[in-house]
């Protein structure tokens, strides 16, 4: 079973890499898919995020990383995956991936969204947690993986 984590991952974080970690376990294959959606802008460009992703799951044998425009059901489909995964941290959360996983079922019947509940230690980690605290310049190094922290600093010390 092929599952697909969509996401922005503008940047990928420590609980994005926990959820990626727990799904390859479950499922034969996880493809990381960045969405390439025009109408936010991004901190990274989708070939920066491709690599940041690449290297900080290089660990994990049966994970792949692409990105799409689109419907992420036409993109599971592409791929022959089955499964939409989806993490869940707090409450509000819970709202907006319900609706989600609703309209992806009335778009595509076969494939289903399976939700991982976040690791307590991450439950309050995003990715714009992350840019808000490295544009005043805290330390992310707690947060995100190492090249990831790099690609940060580097990135607001240039602004
Ligand atoms: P999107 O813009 O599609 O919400 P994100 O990159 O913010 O993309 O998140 C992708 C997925 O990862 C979402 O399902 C989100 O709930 C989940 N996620 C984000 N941060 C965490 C975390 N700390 N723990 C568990 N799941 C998370």
């Amino acid at each position: 079973m092929i599952a697909i984590y969509p996401g922005s991952f503008d940047p990928i974080t420590l609980g994005h890499i926990d959820v990626i970690e727990r799904g390859a376990k479950l499922f034969d294959k996880v493809i990381v898919a960045i969405l390439s959606n025009s109408s936010k802008s991004p901190l990274f460009t989708v070939d920066k995020r491709t690599e940041q992703i690449t290297e900080c799951t290089k660990h994990i044998a049966n994970v792949e990383v692409g990105s799409f425009t689109g419907l992420t059901v036409e993109y599971a489909k592409l791929h022959n995956a089955g499964v939409l995964l989806r993490g869940l941290r707090v409450l509000s959360d819970f709202e907006k991936e319900l609706q989600m996983a609703h309209t992806n079922k009335t778009l595509n019947y076969e494939i289903e969204t399976v939700f991982l509940a976040t690791t307590t230690e991450y439950s309050f980690l995003s990715s714009s947690i992350v840019k808000e605290i490295a544009q005043f310049g805290g330390s992310i190094d707690h947060l995100v993986s190492e090249n990831v922290a790099q690609d940060m600093y580097h990135k607001y010390q240039n602004k």
